[in-house]
Parts: structure tokens; sequence; C-alpha cells
């Protein structure tokens, strides 16, 4: 007998599966992981997936059939569905939102209406164009200022500027799908395109290109072999390894020989990068060696390159070795044996919105768990959390390459007082004089620099000199951001965007000045003080496009720029060989973030850029401006003291109750109506307390307290490491659906942030 139900999962938050009726001839063919259509609601019709079949008829509903049967066979594995299901458990998120991250959009279509789209075409790309009548300079800002009223088409219009290098020297073509990725308004582009401002077309695009290897691994020098050897040792006890390797110490070429090794036993390996670390660099090296059994997984692909990916690695000859950034834990695998996970410690493994909030390590030692395979965590600066599990708990074998390769010195790390020289009035801009004096000195011998500037605080804003007036966004709690470029002020939370007043709104003056040392800033430092010199920026901006980013990298790594200037992006598993000179402009930011996690990441931070200085046969050097010369970390990083520094922030921990030695939970509240909003968060920290104590705390505004209209509090969780998380998450679901019980809660948003990064 066939079944005569199919259980979905729909790409919704909701919770719970959803069931549908068969009709005979799909029963005979649907299996589970297939996808289907399926209406929802009164119009909508979304495509799901079938996560049990069975003969069940639902006794509270009418049951309503599938519309259509898309696949014969399945496109998620069981494996798949398993680690899905997991993924909500633990996120506390629904199993939908976990689908919806994890299928390529191409593959999960919705419809309004009757029609249903057919899905994934393999050779198309439906692109958007700016129209010819708006490419000169005076008509688009025409169209600025006609669009002012429409902030949806305002903020599609800068989107489609900036994503095609409208204002740069390098044009790019923009696919529907990058454009209308995220929380972009559809109605909105229909209205663009309509009245003549985009324009809409076809293209054909290649299939995934391969190429092919060209070389042989390098042999490994002593020290890699031994480590490569002590972590096969490792893995014949341990699941997970931890190789804690000096920069430069050659971990990649390590890996390289960990895969050929799984390569050889027939099993495939999940090599994961974060997304700023995923550079030509690391993917050329590694396709010179393993060529086309290597596919690369990356958001800033298309949609349609994913789409090929995931079908690939269902086929019968999918790549063996996948690298990829975040997302790629999602792609299916056949037999899975190794996991890498290189630059553990980076948060941007660490998803923030929207659901599910996961973190990319975490939840791939979970995959690899499921199917017995091995992980291996590489880093020069591990997590305070892997290394407690690699030190103390025993969770994690332990293997140290602690020499860099052909003995390359560690860079001296010069600290510079700028409290003192600012007091003295003897700053250059954002420069030290000591920083002038040896970028000089580099810049004349033929050498580079790198300037590193944190972003985070750094974002250039306007303000009024005369009363201090900021502009900030109608529906954010933020300032608005001023992007030179396009010359707008824009909101990074929800898109809205306006120009810069010519007089302050509060006090009428005209006087209104950008603030911050933004990276552009910097840039405007170096023409005053080294006029010559060629310059790069890589940022935020710079680097929307993945073409533009490359360009950056490619052009330091060749010599044609002489001074890279950047954020966290530069500090990430790039190698460049004629780098005498770093210099980190400004640790205070660093330092002062108000987060438990602020001086792990700043050591971490410093100590990877600090990495970069150095060359063949001369020693590096790293100029560390800071007004706290004596703070412990600015020690710890000078000495490059990584154990100092854990011990250190172990003890921190354990005493302010935080991971590794508490688990911590966010809870987050959102409504209209801010009055009601802190009323709800109120009782609901009362209703927490009843069950956990002392472990609730708040509710409290986070540091942006509202986004889109919709305000926000933050309840936190502390519980300790040892209870267990499963028992948590369900008594925090039971007091959730015992609150929205009540009428007043219905209207609230209730999100949560597990392990928060
Ligand atoms: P890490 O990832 O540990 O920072 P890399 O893997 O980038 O270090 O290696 C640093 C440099 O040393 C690179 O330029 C790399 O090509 C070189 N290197 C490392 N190991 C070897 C090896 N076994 N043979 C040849 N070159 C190597
Ligand atoms: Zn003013
Ligand atoms: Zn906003």
């Amino acid at each position: 007998m066939n079944p005569r139900f199919a259980d979905v999962i729909l790409p919704l938050p909701l919770p719970g599966h959803f069931t549908y009726a068969l009709t005979p001839q799909m029963a005979a063919q649907a299996q589970v992981g297939c996808r289907v259509i399926v209406p929802f609601g009164t119009r909508k019709f979304y495509t799901a997936i079938i996560c049990r079949l069975h003969d069940e008829e639902p006794a509270t509903y009418q049951v309503k059939p599938i519309k259509e049967l898309i696949d014969t066979a399945p496109v998620v594995l069981p494996l798949q569905l398993r680690f899905w299901q997991w993924m909500s458990d633990y996120y506390l998120c629904a199993v939908g939102d976990v689908y919806k991250a994890a299928l390529p959009a191409g593959m999960k279509l919705e419809s309004d209406g009757e029609e249903i789209l057919g899905g994934f075409k393999p050779r198309e790309e439906v692109r958007i164009r700016l129209s010819e009548d708006y490419q000169e300079e005076s008509a688009l800002h025409t169209l600025f200022d006609t669009l002012e009223k429409h902030p949806k088409q305002l903020n599609l219009l800068m989107r489609l500027l900036e994503l095609s290098g409208h204002f740069s020297s390098e044009k790019k073509e923009v696919s529907k799908a990058q454009l209308m990725k995220g929380d972009v308004s559809t109605s909105s582009l229909a209205t663009l395109i309509k009245n003549g401002i985009f324009q809409i077309y076809t293209v054909e695009v290649g299939r995934l290109t391969a190429k092919e290897a060209s070389t042989e691994a390098r042999p490994l020098s002593d020290p890699q072999q031994k480590a490569y050897d002590q972590i096969l040792q490792t893995f014949t006890q341990q699941n997970v390894c931890l190789l804690y390797g000096v920069t430069s110490s050659g971990k990649t070429e390590v890996y390289i020989h960990l895969i050929q090794n799984a390569l050889e036993q027939g099993q495939q390996v999940l090599y994961l990068l974060p997304e700023i670390a995923l550079t030509t660099q690391i993917t050329e090296r590694l396709q010179r060696v393993f060529g086309s059994r290597m596919g690369i997984y990356h958001s800033k692909f298309s949609d349609n390159e994913r789409v090929e990916i995931w079908r690939k690695q269902l086929s019968d000859e999918p790549y063996d070795i996948i690298l990829g950034v975040r997302s790629s834990i999602f792609l299916p695998f056949q037999r899975l044996g190794l996991v890498i996970v290189d630059e553990e410690h980076e948060n941007t493994y660490k998803q923030q919105d929207p659901a599910p909030r996961y973190h990319a390590r975490n939840a791939a030692i979970m995959l690899a768990s499921m199917v017995g395979a091995k992980t291996l965590l590489g880093t020069a600066t591990p997590s305070i959390e892997t290394w407690y599990n690699a030190t103390e708990t025993g969770k994690y074998g332990l293997v140290q390459l602690s020499e860099r390769y052909q003995q390359l010195e560690l860079p001296e790390i010069r600290a510079i007082d700028i409290g003192w020289i600012r007091h003295q009035k003897r700053m250059l801009g954002s420069f030290s004089p000591d920083l002038v004096n040896v970028m000089r000195d580099a810049l004349a011998a033929g050498e580079q620099v790198i300037l590193f500037q944190n972003r985070r605080g750094f974002a250039p804003m306007i303000e009024c000199h005369n009363c201090g007036w900021i502009p900030r966004c109608e529906n954010c709690d933020v300032t608005l951001t001023y992007h030179r470029s396009i010359n707008l002020l824009v909101c990074h939370y929800c898109g809205h965007s306006i120009t810069p007043p010519l007089r302050c709104p509060a006090c009428e003056e005209t006087d209104l000045r950008s603030l911050g040392a933004g990276t552009e800033r910097i840039e405007d430092d170096i023409k005053t003080f080294f006029p010559e010199a060629r310059v790069a920026r890589m940022d935020f901006d710079t680097t929307r496009t993945r073409s533009n980013y490359e360009k950056i990298i490619r052009d330091f790594e060749q010599g044609r720029t002489q001074i890279l200037i950047g954020t966290q992006m530069i500090s990430k598993g790039l190698d460049f060989g004629n780098v005498s000179v770093v210099g980190i402009l400004n640790a205070d930011l660093m330092l002062s973030y108000p987060d438990f996690r602020a001086y792990e990441r700043a050591y971490q931070l410093m100590a990877q850029v600090a990495g970069r200085a150095g060359r063949k046969h001369k020693r590096g050097l790293v100029v560390l401006q800071t007004s706290d010369v004596k703070h412990p970390i600015i020690h710890q990083v000078r000495q490059n003291d990584y154990q100092g520094m854990v011990a250190a922030q172990l003890a921190d921990r354990q005493r302010f109750r935080y991971p590794p030695y508490y688990r911590m939970v966010y809870v987050y509240l959102k409504h209209r109506n801010a009055q009601l909003l802190d009323h709800l968060a109120a009782s609901m920290a009362t209703r927490l307390r009843v069950t956990f104590g002392d472990r609730v705390l708040g509710p409290d505004r986070p540091p942006v307290a509202k986004i889109q209209k919709l305000f926000i509090r933050k309840i936190m969780l502390k519980f300790e490491a040892g209870l267990s998380s499963a028992r948590i998450r369900s008594l925090l679901l039971q007091i959730q659906q015992e609150l929205l019980a009540s009428d007043q809660f219905k209207s609230l948003q209730v999100y949560y942030d597990v392990d928060p990064a």
C-alpha cells in the first residue's frame, strides 16, 4: 500500500510540520526529501520538503491536497533532515527557518497565484540593469530626488548601483536573485521596471567551470609532518582535534595532506572558511592540487551556481571536496569523512540574523558526528571555548605547530602611546609620527604596508559642528552611515536612506561635518602624508562584489598597490610576501567594546593582523597604536602570549559566569509599542525567574533597541555548563507557549539566540 499523506516542511517560521494529502499517482513516486508544491493560507503556494510519509489522517483539520510533486528522487538526504531537526531544536527556531537557510533560493520558489514557476533553469539568468535614461549623472540625481518619497524603491536603486559598481571603474552585471537577496521589496522592483527605471533581461550563463589539477601537494616540512601524524593519531581516539599553529606555520599545507588522505579512503571533505577569508589565494592553492574534484560554495556566487553544486552533490559524481563558507554545511554529502574548520575562532561563523542563528563551527562538529566523520579545527588564535575543550574538558584533541614555515621570525610589535601623542598635539591625522616614519622607510625600500582599522564603531557619520545633531534612522535606533561614493546617508539595518541635508535640521547651521576615522578618512590622511603612494582600501563598501574584493587583493599581491587599508577583512588567511610594516591604528576601540568576548577578540584580531607582517629574510614590524599601552591584552599581544591571555580570560569568565563555564541564551522580544513591550518583557522575565531563578538577567535594551519600527528588548539567561541543554530548551518553549496563550502576548515577537557570539 502506498502512503496517503505527507508531512512537509514549509519555508516559514512556523513550528512543526504540516500534513497534506497525496494523489495515488504521487503516492507511488513520492519519497522523503522530495519537494512538493503545496497551498498554504488563502492563495499562497510554497515549495515544501517531504519529511515523512504515512497513513494517519489528521483528526483536527481538513487536509489539503499537494498540488504537485516536483522530484522523483530526494533533493534533501535523510542525514540532512536529521541535521535540520537538530539545528531547529538546538537553536530554538522553526525547522522551516533552517530549510530556508539551507536550500538555494532557486530550489524553493514561492508564488502568489495559480501559476507555478518551473523552478530552476540551468543556464539562464535574469538580470537587472539601470535604464539608459538614467546613466547620466544629472538624470540620476533627479531620480534620487523623485524617489525620496519611495524609500523602498530608493533602497533597491541604491542596491543596484552598488552591486553594479555604478560609481566605480569596474562595472558588473547584476542578477535579479542577487539584487533581491534578503529583505527587499518585490513590488518596488515591479514598479521600477514598469516606470522604465530598471530594465530586466535574460542571459545565458556558463556551467560550473572546472579547472584541472596542475601540481602535486608539496612535501611537508618536519614539524608539519609531525603535526599531520599527530592529528591522524588523535582521530583514532577522538572526533574533534584542534590544530593550534602559529600564523605562517603552513596549516594549509597540513590540511592539503589530510584531504588527500581522506580522498584515498573514498571520503568526502568539507573545508570551511569564514566568508571574508575565502579568497582566490586559498582557492587557487587548493585547486592546483585537487582540480575538478573540488567545488566552491560562496555566498557571492549566483544562486544558479549554488543550485548546480547542490545537484552535483546529489549525483553519482559529486565533488569530493567542498571549499565553502558557513552555509556549505547544508550541502548534501554522501560519504563525508573529514570536516576542516579553518580560522575556527572567527566570529563570522555565527549567523546573527535571520534564524537559524547557528554557529557553523559547532554545527559542523555536530554534522560530522552524525555520520562518524572527523573534524579538524585550525587556527593560530583558538577561541577560548575551543581551547578550553582541548585542554580542560578533554573533548577535543590538541596538536600544536609552533614553528613558522622556514623559521620565519614573528614580527616585532611596538606599542605607541597615542594618548600621550595626542595630548602633545603631535598626531598626524590617524598616524603617530613613529608610524609615519616606519611607513616612509618601508615604502622607500620598495616594501608594502598594511593598515588595520577595526570596523566596529567606525561607521562614518555626519555631525552638526554647531549643536552636535547626528542624523538617525526614522525606523531604527541607529545613526545613519554616510556613503561618500553615492552621497547618501544610509541605515544599515533597514536600508532607509536620505541625501545629507545642507543645513542642520536642529539649529539651521550649515557646518555639517563627517565624523569618525573610517577607512575613507585614513585614505585621505595617506594622500596628505604620502601623496605618491598607491593605496587601496578594503572594507565593507569597496568589497560588495567578489571581483572587486579579489582585484584589491591581487593588486596588492602583485605590488601594484603599496598600502592596503582595511578592516577585519585583511586579517584573515592572506599571505603576502612583501609586507614589512603593519599598523594597527587604534586598539582602544577593540578593547572598549562592551562584550564579554571583547578582550579575546581584540587579542585574536591583533595577533592575526600582526601575522601578516614579515618577509622571507627580514623580520616584520607591527606598530600598535593605543592610548592604553599598559593594558594586559596589549602586553599579551606584544609577547605573543596566547596562553597568558586565555588563562586571564578564563579566570574572568568563571568569576563573572560566562562561557565556557556557563552557556548563554538571549531571548529577544519585539513589538511596535514600546510601553507594552516593556510591560510584556517584564512579565516574561518574572515568569522565567520562577523557573530559572537568578539565571535570568534583564530585561534590557540591546545596543540597537529599535529596528524597522519594532522596539526590541533582551532577556539574558546564563546556565551552568553542566545542566542539560535539552531540558532548558524544552522549559523555555513551554514558558513561551504558556505566555502566548494570553491575549496581550499574541502580538509579541519572540526569538532566541543560543550561544550568542
Ligand atoms: P598558515 O595557514 O599556517 O598561516 P600558510 O599555510 O599560509 O600558513 O603557509 C605560509 C607560507 O609558507 C605560504 O606561503 C606557504 O606557501 C608556505 N609553505 C608552508 N608550508 C610549505 C611547504 N610544506 N612547502 C612549501 N611551502 C610551504
Ligand atoms: Zn545643528
Ligand atoms: Zn533603519
